[in-house]
């Protein structure tokens, strides 16, 4: 009987021992070991007289087997659940590795979006990240527009002008109404001849001078025969009715992307102010791809537009102007 009670301790040992080991494999108590060869001597109090010692010893190896059981199962339970822990970890490390490798091949593939905005999800601070062409809209060190202010006042030569009343097209292009000429309007500045391309309205005015801004203006863009870009802005304040810019509006698609052609001419001079001082510095194209190397002038004095005449662009364009940009330390002329 003591034997088998020493047996019993020695059971729950190495069970308990062995079921912190999920990967141990535990032997089965042989027949010899779970029925004791020799009896020791009976030292203890009588069993209950209802039951033989034999049939107590028989009752406590159930018991010690039964117990046995009990552990092997709790231990194959361990096991199965460190095991099915182990694969679900597993999976894990295989799905956040290939999430990580598909972002990864993402941020690598080139972006190819063309829409953009100037608000929202779409606007002037993710640009860069539309398109892969745009990267200067976000790293360039010369944008435009800026706020104009400490500029060097200097004797800055005069801007030649030689425009013409010239055909054009019109077309809501869904960012401003822009409107293309026909050849033959040239500028000259800094030894260079640019030739007018389009002109198209932003609103509010994108360059401010000492902070400040107008309604609207207009960019007048020139292109020099070496494909040099000279951008013109004039700013226009609440005042008289503009012809040309009445004509503009007269002639307006009915439809964004729609191009008219209409069977008149007009002449930019009518959007030139009298006096043709002006402030220059090098910037870039204000909407995307920001390109750089943009020689800007913008006209001191600005032109005046009717209340009517603002409205109606404000109904089409409420604000397509992009945010003023660091100046970078970059040189401002402007004329005395
Ligand atoms: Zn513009």
């Amino acid at each position: 009987m003591r034997n088998l009670i020493a047996l019993f301790a020695c059971s729950l040992v190495m069970a308990s021992a062995s079921a912190n080991d999920p990967a141990s494999k535990t032997s089965k108590p042989t027949p010899e070991m779970a029925k004791p060869s020799s009896r020791a001597p009976v030292t203890a109090p009588k069993p209950a007289p209802a039951k033989t010692e034999e049939q107590a010893e028989i009752e406590l190896s159930e018991r010690i087997a039964q117990r046995l059981a009990e552990l092997r199962a709790k231990q194959a339970a361990r096991a199965a659940a460190a095991a099915k822990a182990k694969r679900e970890a597993e999976a894990k490390r295989r799905r956040e590795e290939a999430a990580a490798a598909a972002a990864a091949a993402a941020a690598a593939a080139p972006k190819n979006g063309t829409h953009w905005s100037y608000e929202g999800e779409f606007g002037p601070a993710n640009w860069a990240n539309i398109n892969s062409g745009w990267a200067k809209c976000a790293t360039g060190r010369r944008q435009s527009p800026i706020d104009i202010r400490d500029g060097i006042k200097v004797d800055l030569e005069q801007i030649v002008f030689d425009y013409h009343p010239s055909s054009f097209r019109e077309v809501d292009n869904g960012h401003t109404i822009e409107v293309t000429v026909g050849g033959g309007n040239y500028l000259t500045v800094g030894g260079n001849t640019y030739e007018l391309q389009q002109f198209h309205f932003h609103r509010p005015s994108e360059e401010r001078i000492n902070g400040k801004g107008t309604e609207m203006v207009i960019h007048l863009v020139h292109r020099s025969p070496e494909g040099k870009l000279a951008v013109l802005a004039v700013l226009l304040e609440r005042g008289k009715p503009n012809g040309l810019i009445q004509t503009i509006w007269n002639n307006l698609p009915l439809e964004k992307h729609e191009v008219v052609s209409p069977s008149i001419v007009i002449d930019l001079k009518d959007v030139l102010p009298e006096r043709r001082e002006y402030y220059t510095y090098m910037g870039s194209l204000t909407e995307p791809p920001c390109t750089e190397g943009v020689l800007w002038l913008v006209m001191k004095q600005p032109m005046q537009a009717s209340p009517a005449q603002m409205a109606l662009f404000s109904r089409l364009y409420p604000l397509n102007a992009r945010p003023v940009q660091s100046t970078q330390g970059r040189m401002i002329k402007e004329s005395l």
